[in-house]
């Protein structure tokens, strides 16, 4: 039997930034492991951006890899608007909100018009990441009084969260819409939908792209966790966005919202990104702490399907080194052997058993990996047009990688984020004894299997309508 361990299963998302937006240093990034490439769209000015965009598909090119790139939307965020310099906000001082248009030299300026109607006298208002906080007092037309509760200095354009309203601003804003169209005219394989509230969020960002492009839910409201299978059923991909989620709602509650919400991701077949602050010492220092190596582990462990990184690579001074880290920690703990209750339960997330009203699809999967892990076989081979039969194989976690054969580059990028599996493209041919052929030559080209070997086989048949699985056989090569 081949042995799997060239292979890693838990994929790394690599935000680009001025740190890595260079033709050196994300070659170097993909061959230290980077599977998606994440564009936020919060930063930075369009162009510079299509820009970074048309690096990404230069350097996979250049490396004959499918890494997939994800454009982030900035969402409904709220934000201060432009101060004219850095103001100190004392502990007990009331200060005085307005919108941008229309703040005065010494009110703070927000973008958010719908403030005052929003955030009623008792609302805390948190700035900068949580780090400052203020409780409003009153309100006055368009103007919102608060007093500061935990001071510190406050800059333009950082962000404000207000973790118990219901904020009423539109899921889709203009400068979304803007960011989307630049999206598609750069291929982005995935969009990031930000702030997500309800599945509707996603449903009003999906009516904007093309078919083929796949949305990752952002969760970081507490609102958002009430709705989660919803959302989780309209997205294609969640990420559990710990950056904002631990300002909206109290950070000792994210690491059990963190395992919800991968559990729940995975029990719908959805892949989930485990994102933010992963290696954050590493923005300014080559080693990670032993917490940070934790967290990344226990995210494993928990069964996510990626971890990201998120300043460490865009704005950090050791950004190859986060990703080796990143890489190097995955290594380890997928290759130790499952001796204790966390790891074997990290490989059976889903507890493998269909649940629910399982489906022909479930059952296909939930075999093929019986099968797989019975027969000891070096690798399970998957022909998957749209992704959808690799997918629902990956949710039930497989003892061994799953070789996805696609004839389409666009699924192949989007498998990249999918957890154990390795995505290769696949020419066109007229049946499945000729796609066997091909997949056998690629298995002994690229030494995954022996001659002789066992492999199982999972397709959906006919090729050309996506969202079946419905064959399961064993082959020899
Ligand atoms: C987060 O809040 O964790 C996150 C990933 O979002 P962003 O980096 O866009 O703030």
């Amino acid at each position: 039997m081949t042995s799997p361990s060239p292979f890693r299963r838990t994929k790394i998302v690599a935000t680009l930034g001025p740190s890595s937006a260079t033709l050196k240093t994300l070659e170097a990034l993909l061959v230290a492991g980077v599977d998606v490439v994440r564009i936020n769209s919060s930063h930075g000015l369009q162009e510079t951006r299509g820009g970074w965009m048309d690096l990404v598909k230069e350097v996979r090119g250049r490396q004959d890899r499918h890494v997939g790139l994800l454009v982030d939307l900035q969402g409904p965020r709220i934000r201060v608007g432009a101060l004219e310099r850095p103001r100190t906000l004392e502990v007990g001082a009331e200060i005085v909100f307005a919108p941008e248009d229309e703040a005065r030299p010494e009110e703070i300026p927000t973008t958010y018009e719908q403030l005052a109607s929003d955030a009623p006298p008792g609302t805390r208002i948190l700035l900068d990441d949580g780090l400052l906080a203020v409780d409003v007092t009153r309100v006055a037309g368009r103007r919102v009084h608060a007093r500061v509760v935990h001071g510190g200095e406050l800059r333009s354009n950082k962000g404000i969260n207000l973790p118990d309203v219901a904020v009423s601003a539109p899921a889709v804003t203009e400068r979304d819409r803007e960011d989307i169209e630049h999206a598609i005219a750069h291929d982005a394989d995935f969009i990031g939908v930000s702030f997500v509230r309800r599945a509707a969020d996603i449903e009003a960002v999906r009516a904007l792209l093309p078919r083929h492009i796949r949305l990752v839910a952002k969760i970081e409201k507490a609102t958002a966790l009430a709705e989660l299978p919803r959302i989780v059923q309209a997205a294609d991909v969640i990420m559990v966005a710990r950056g904002d989620l631990g300002v909206e709602m109290p950070f000792e509650q994210v690491p059990l919202a963190q395992k919800r919400i991968i559990r729940t991701a995975t029990r719908f077949g959805r892949a989930v990104i485990t994102a933010t602050q992963m290696l954050e010492s590493m923005v300014h220092n080559p080693r990670p702490t032993r917490a940070e190596a934790s967290d990344v582990a226990n995210a494993i462990l928990d069964g996510t399907d990626a971890v990201m990184l998120s300043a460490e690579t865009a704005a950090g001074e050791y950004p190859i080194l986060a990703v080796e880290a990143m890489a190097r920690i995955i290594r380890e703990i997928e290759g130790a052997e499952p001796e204790d209750g966390a790891h074997a339960r990290s490989r059976r997330v889903v507890d493998v058993r269909p649940s629910g009203d399982p489906s022909v699809e479930d059952a296909i999967a939930f075999a093929t990996c019986a099968a797989a892990e019975l027969l000891k076989v070096p690798l399970i081979v998957c022909f998957t047009r749209s992704g959808f039969t690799a997918r629902k194989i990956a949710a039930y976690r497989p003892v061994v990688p799953i070789l996805g054969f696609s004839t389409e580059a666009v699924t192949c990028r989007q498998l990249a984020l999918v957890w154990g599996v390795v995505p290769e493209l696949a020419s066109r041919v007229p049946n499945y004894d000729a796609m066997l052929d091909a997949a056998r030559e690629t298995l002994l080209a690229r030494a995954y299997a022996r001659l002789g070997d066992h492999i199982v086989v999972t397709a959906g048949v006919p090729f050309e309508v996506p969202g079946t699985t419905n064959l399961l056989k064993v082959e020899s090569v």
